[in-house]
């Protein structure tokens, strides 16, 4: 069922604390924490706690939790004090736009300069 866990899904196991990650925020609907291989000196994933494969799929199943992982990323930038420089949030969706962990997840970037287009 749309949002349940899934018992194959690496950050539902992250959610339920079976695999470890250094978090730096968390609230009722979602957990930030640390991605395991930074792309960036900040570099901080922020994902619903309900599960579902992607952001537009959040968002159409439960808006408001899709409303709080954006704000949430909006926090992580001025917690990590790159809301004034400017930082990047991206939602890599599908395969061939680089998307490997099928749980919907901002990536909240910054701390270096950042390129546009995107590669
Ligand atoms: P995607 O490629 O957009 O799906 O992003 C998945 C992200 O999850 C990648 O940037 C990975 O480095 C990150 N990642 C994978 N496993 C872990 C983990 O166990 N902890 C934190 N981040 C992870």
């Amino acid at each position: 069922m749309a949002g349940e866990p899934q018992a194959d899904c690496l950050f539902c196991k992250i959610v339920a604390k079976e695999v470890p990650a250094t978090v730096v925020r968390e609230t009722a609907t979602t957990l930030a924490f640390r991605d395991i291989n930074p792309q960036a000196p900040t570099h901080v994933l922020v994902i619903p706690k309900s599960h579902h494969p992607d952001a537009g799929s959040l968002a159409a199943a439960e808006p408001e939790a899709a409303a709080d992982v954006l704000r949430e990323a909006g926090l992580v930038a001025v917690d990590e004090k790159i809301a004034d420089t400017g930082y990047r949030i991206v939602f890599n969706t599908g395969s061939g736009a680089g998307q490997t962990v099928f749980h919907a997840h901002a990536h909240v970037l910054g701390g270096r300069g950042l390129d546009w287009p995107p590669g």
